[in-house]
């Protein structure tokens, strides 16, 4: 085959034309540009064990939105006189082998912070050196390359958003416009003994298409995605004075917050595209809000947990992660099944992982709620088993900033005052008084009297009767006593911390017995 400079684009996340600068790169000199996409079955295949619809790693409503985010790229690149060549394997063995096949001199691809993407990239990069490939790897999916910042910290993450904000200052790139626009792209060459297909669809990929009701409500895309951007920046009040963690997490009609987070995780969107509309907004305003709570802010809290997740071993769990205090998790599958299949007898907690499995995305504060319930708040079990469900149900699931935020809600690293506590009862009925949240996800209670929907186990029978749900049966009594159980968790916390004061973090399995 003529090998002239063929060029190969190979995406992974990064799922977008604008704002691409490995594929601009890719584009520029060659005679042929091969975008692929590489299905691997580990990921897309049907596990039918698994605990809800969808893969071994991932729920049927993020297999969704990608297989749609595909298509639209697909789409994209097909106006720009190319297309997507969909290929299915091990992607580190399908990559190598198209790259020879293809007489590849050029192999482009986005930077990615996470161990399976860095394991994997190593051994790609490793065949394309000895085969004399040029590389191209740049960082595009966060606003810094957390290296540098790394490396200006004198080779430790900071460990505070603060900390990280100072170092950080302004992004080199933020004063000219990043690339919105192509006009163009090289052919496709020919493809000669790689079997392609096009973007498979759900029932393709082997899987039952569920009903309308239990699917996400978001379409993937970077066109679905740029056009949630443009009508999120288009209210020039609502960006200048967005502050989080004001905001409603009972509104699910209208979310209070940009639901960008989906796009934003496959790349459809790009954080830098999304930093330059906010910050155009600000100029063209009197006042707007600040970091930490700005828009502006919560975009610089994803590239704070990317960094630290890039630099610190073993992030993901508790042992051996120098970040993450020692505590002595309870291992209950009863209580983690009943909070994952939103059986905890508290309505907005249930009504909550709920919207989860339906929807696959849930506010921030929404979020907050069911992690502490779980964890240090009431239920006293495993971050790392919450942090797994979120994995699998969110649209958005990010392993940097999943894992940070699990940290984060148990008290296990970057906030400490464990002390306070959100009520499964109280914090929703601040916002939603009448409980539609509740009504809506959990349409068992949707006749339940405003005045007993938080705690419907204090409702008399005749009006259970009347609202045609009787607790026990229809809808479970509370798993645990809140007030009891938060006061436990509190105490565990305090003893936990006391332990890793006194041992300076290295707390054994053994020291952890011992609170049990
Ligand atoms: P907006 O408020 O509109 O913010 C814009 C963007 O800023 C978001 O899309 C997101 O990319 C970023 N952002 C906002 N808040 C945070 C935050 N606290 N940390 C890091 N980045 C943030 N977010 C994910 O994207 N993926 C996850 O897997 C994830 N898991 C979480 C787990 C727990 C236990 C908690 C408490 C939070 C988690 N978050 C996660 C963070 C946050 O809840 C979501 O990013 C946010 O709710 C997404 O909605 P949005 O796009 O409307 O956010």
């Amino acid at each position: 085959m003529a090998s002239g400079s063929n060029s190969l684009m190979w995406f992974r996340k990064g799922l977008r034309i604008h704002d691409n600068p490995a594929l601009e790169y890719a584009a520029k000199g060659s005679d042929f540009l091969y975008p692929v996409f590489v299905i691997d079955p580990h990921y897309m295949e049907p596990d039918p064990n698994a605990f809800s619809p969808g893969s071994k790693l991932a729920g049927l409503n993020r297999i969704r939105f990608l297989l749609e985010s595909l298509e639209d790229l697909d789409l994209n690149l097909k106006k720009l006189g190319s297309r997507l060549l969909v290929l299915r394997g091990e992607p580190g063995e399908v990559l190598c082998r198209c790259l020879k096949e293809w007489s590849i001199k050029k192999l482009c691809f986005e930077f990615d912070t996470e161990p399976y993407y860095r394991a994997l990239d190593d051994k790609v990069k490793k065949y394309a050196t000895s085969a004399g490939i040029e590389i191209f790897s740049p960082v595009s999916h966060t606003l810094f390359n957390p290296a540098d910042i790394i490396q200006k910290n004198g080779g430790r993450p900071p460990l505070s958003y603060q900390s990280f904000v100072k170092l950080a200052g302004e992004p080199s790139w933020a004063s000219s416009l990043v690339s919105t626009e192509l006009s163009w792209l090289p052919s496709v060459g020919s493809l000669g003994n790689c079997a392609i297909s096009e973007v498979p669809s759900i029932k393709e990929l082997g899987y039952e298409e569920t009903q309308e009701d239990d699917r996400t409500p978001f379409k993937g895309g970077e066109s679905e995605g740029l056009r949630r951007l443009r009508e999120s920046i288009a209210n020039k009040e609502w960006v200048a004075n967005f502050e989080k963690p004001k905001g409603d997490p009972s509104s699910f009609l209208k979310p209070a917050t940009t639901v960008l987070s989906p796009y934003l995780k496959f790349g459809c969107l790009s954080s830098r595209y999304f930093y330059q509309c906010i910050q155009d907004v600000q100029r063209n305003v009197k006042r707007h809000t600040a970091p930490p709570v700005s828009l502006l802010g919560q975009l610089l809290w994803r590239d704070f947990f990317y960094t630290v997740a890039f630099s610190t071993p073993n992030f993901d769990q508790m042992k051996e992660n120098r970040i993450c205090k020692q505590i002595p998790w309870k291992n209950d599958e009863g209580l983690l099944g009943a909070w994952r299949d939103a059986r905890t007898g508290f309505p907005w907690i249930d009504a909550i992982m709920v919207q989860l499995r339906k929807w696959g995305w849930m506010h921030h504060l929404a979020r907050h709620c069911v992690a502490c319930f779980l964890t240090r708040g009431d239920l006293f079990v495993h971050w790392e088993k919450g942090r797994d469900v979120f994995e699998r149900l969110l649209i958005d699931s990010d392993w940097s900033i999943n894992n940070a935020n699990w940290l984060w809600l148990s008290c296990s690293s970057f906030f400490y005052q464990y002390n306070r506590i959100y009520s499964p009862i109280s914090f929703g009925k601040k916002y939603d008084p009448n409980g539609n949240f509740i009504r809506h996800f959990l349409p068992i209670l949707k006749d339940m009297p405003r005045e007993y929907i938080y705690e419907p186990w204090t409702a008399p029978l005749s009006i259970q009767v009347k609202a045609k749900c009787i607790i026990g049966k229809d809808y479970p009594k509370p798993v645990v006593d809140h007030d009891l159980a938060s006061k436990e968790c509190k105490q565990m916390l305090h003893e936990a911390y006391e332990l890793n004061k006194r041992l300076n973090g290295k707390v054994s399995e053994e020291d952890l017995k011992s609170l049990r």
